[in-house]
């Protein structure tokens, strides 16, 4: 096809049209496949008129080894055949379309070079640390809790006793037995999240992005949502970033030590767009995988420039053959889809179908966030992965609830804005819409298996800088007590549960809102923090495992929201519900209480005898409750948790 009298409309149309599909979709495997004897070259570049295999020895600089012609073939599928095993062989493509040809990598690389900029034949074999075949996650969990991580905030510290050469790295994933600048006595890094009971480890970017020079100045930093190769680690977490296999292994060792610590693995995707426009994708089929605003510019609904087109077929299939390639070889447990609400309803439910039919029914979790940052130019007719598209998404496909986490702690627009814990008043009706997960009649969910509930995550301020914004002067245990309420409510909501990995011990980043690119001190997780509130993570500690003893809450069903028997205002800033808790449980009923006033209150209990589950001061009296009838103190900016038999 020659592409010299088409204007960039109507390439867009083109693109989006029924005829380009029927002729071009292929559903080919893409990518470089080598096996002893043989290396198969496959790329799709339906608009090209000549493509060209190089070879290299290395992924960046040095002598060009070959140069070879690929073959056009049917439905725009190019190929070339080596016959030779060419395992650890760098290449890239020069691409012809219009005239113009254009250097790329392999967008369908599985692994690469330093920056990326080469793509690299593998034997993923030779990739797989010892003891992987057997790999395998710990049982699905009852509950899932997930604790969001970036991999140099884990170990940039040097308190976390971590081995100096892999402070920063996917290795340090894999450090057992770190404690406080090595006392041998406070636990740090893997062993202590084990600790906390969290069941789902959330590593933020690692697939290959380009905001940080690999091998470069140590110190640079970023969180990584800048995509360069989709299928392929970020080796600026590899103790080698030259040497295509490493990064590949050492983040498969990662997740074999994540999976041996009973700790299951979801991975931040970022398919609704790439660093830059001019990414290999473009590269390889100009504005194919790019909406086109009706102007012909690219579209901006992620904010980045340069939104994929996930609705035509071959993006569309590039995204769930990425996903499933994570899954397979990669051994992840789940993915967090970045601004899933650019991204289209029909592919989300493949992607979900897809995970099913090979793992298992929820297997593999799905969560996104159900927004973008401004509006997209998707094809006429898509439906978008959106809040308003809930209900028409799989009920498998989970979305982060921002009703809850602004009502908690007040909105993140205004640092001013309070919520329930910090003088907005804690309305019983609200709080009931909360504890249901936004879920039944009248919501966008039509169950809590599509909420996640969490009060921070990396974006805008740290649970506690947004608690400190909106109370200047107050003591930080004035803050504890508001932080220690936020997460007893955020905890006993339905739905799933999320937070950012050191919000348990008051994180803070020292107000920054938003430390994309900030440096890896003000980022890293403060391990002496972690020990000075020692209190705040055992209460975290407690709730999560009381939550998951809760089958009242743990309900991801629509009849979840049944379960909402009352909910009674005692004062302004102090309400409670009663919940059925049927299950294998001890309670059949749960009383949660809620006091964010400053006076001790003292609430009016529904009758019977109860069991104090958690109270101000702790949240292990389940293990040897105590007994409350009639009514109960709360103590200022408290929780009270009560279970009737
Ligand atoms: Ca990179």
């Amino acid at each position: 096809m020659k592409l010299m009298d088409k204007t960039r409309t109507s390439l867009k149309k083109y693109f989006d049209s029924r005829a380009f599909r029927e002729r071009y979709h292929c559903d080919e495997p893409l990518g470089a496949f080598r096996e002893e004897g043989r290396t198969a070259f496959h790329l799709w570049a339906p608009t090209a008129s000549e493509v060209t295999l190089r070879l290299f020895q290395r992924g960046d600089g040095g002598e060009e080894l070959e140069r070879l012609p690929l073959s056009p073939g049917a439905r725009g599928l190019w190929s070339a055949e080596v016959p030779r095993d060419l395992d650890g062989v760098y290449y890239d493509y020069l691409v012809t379309v219009d005239g113009e040809t254009r250097r790329t990598a392999d967008p369908c690389a599985r692994a690469c070079g330093l920056d990326g900029d080469r793509s690299m034949v593998v034997d993923l074999r030779r990739t797989d640390p010892e003891g992987w075949e057997g790999d395998q996650a710990p049982p699905l969990p009852p509950e899932t809790v997930i604790y969001e991580l970036h991999v140099k905030d884990f170990s940039w510290d040097p308190a976390s006793g971590v081995r100096p050469e892999w402070r920063g790295k996917f290795k340090a994933l894999t450090q057992t037995g770190t404690t406080l600048n090595g006392d041998g006595v406070h636990p740090t890094g893997l062993d202590y999240i084990k600790s906390l009971g969290v069941t789902h480890v959330q590593l933020m970017p690692v697939f290959d992005y380009g905001s940080v020079a690999e091998g470069g100045d140590p110190n640079e930093y970023n969180w990584g949502y800048d995509p360069v190769n989709y299928n392929v680690p970020e080796g600026s977490y590899a103790t080698d970033p030259r040497d295509g296999a490493v990064r590949v292994r050492e983040l498969k060792e990662a997740v074999q030590a994540l999976h041996r610590a009973g700790l299951r693995v979801i991975m931040d995707v970022v398919y609704n767009h790439t660093y830059h426009l001019d990414s290999w994708l473009w590269r390889t089929v100009p504005w194919y995988y790019v909406r086109q605003r009706g102007d012909g510019s690219p579209s901006d609904g992620s904010g980045c420039g340069c939104d994929l087109a996930s609705e035509r077929s071959m993006c569309g299939k590039y995204i769930l053959d990425s996903v499933l390639y994570w899954a397979e070889e990669y051994h992840m447990d789940g993915f967090r889809f970045d601004l899933m609400g650019l991204l289209d309803v029909p592919l989300m439910n493949r992607v979900r179908r897809a995970l099913d039919k090979r793992y298992g029914p929820g297997e593999k979790v799905l969560l996104g966030e159900p927004w973008s940052a401004a509006a997209t130019a998707a094809r006429p007719g898509t439906r978008l992965a959106h809040k308003g598209n809930l209900r028409r998404l799989d009920a498998g496909v989970a979305a982060f609830c921002d009703a809850t986490r602004d009502a908690v702690k007040g909105s993140l627009f205004h640092a001013e804005d309070a919520g329930f814990v910090n003088g907005g008043g804690l309305d019983a009706s609200l709080l009931a819409c909360c504890v249901k997960g936004w879920s039944g009649d009248g919501f966008v969910s039509d169950a809590p298996s599509r909420t996640v509930n969490y009060l921070s995550c990396h974006d805008d301020w740290t649970l506690w800088d947004k608690l400190a914004a909106v109370s200047p002067g107050r003591s930080d245990a004035g803050l504890l007590r508001q932080n220690r309420l936020a997460a007893a409510i955020d905890f006993f909501c339905q739905g799933s549960l999320f937070f950012l990995a050191g919000e348990e011990f008051a994180r803070t980043k020292n107000g920054v809102k938003n430390t994309y690119r900030s440096s890896p001190e003000l980022n890293r997780l403060d391990w002496d923090r972690a020990w000075d509130n020692g209190a705040l993570v055992d209460w975290y500690r407690g709730l999560i495992a009381l939550r998951k003893r809760l089958p009242g809450l743990r309900d991801k069903s629509p009849a979840a929201g049944a379960r909402l028997l009352a909910a009674e205002q005692f004062t302004g800033n102090c309400s409670g519900v009663l919940l059925d808790n049927a299950g294998d449980s001890p309670w059949r009923q749960l009383c949660l209480i809620f006091n964010a006033g400053e006076d001790t209150v003292d609430a009016e209990l529904p009758e019977g005898v109860w069991d104090v589950l958690a109270d101000g001061d702790s949240a292990w009296h389940w293990q040897a409750p105590y007994q409350l009838r009639s009514s109960a103190m709360l103590g200022p900016v408290s929780a009270l948790i009560l279970g009737r038999r």
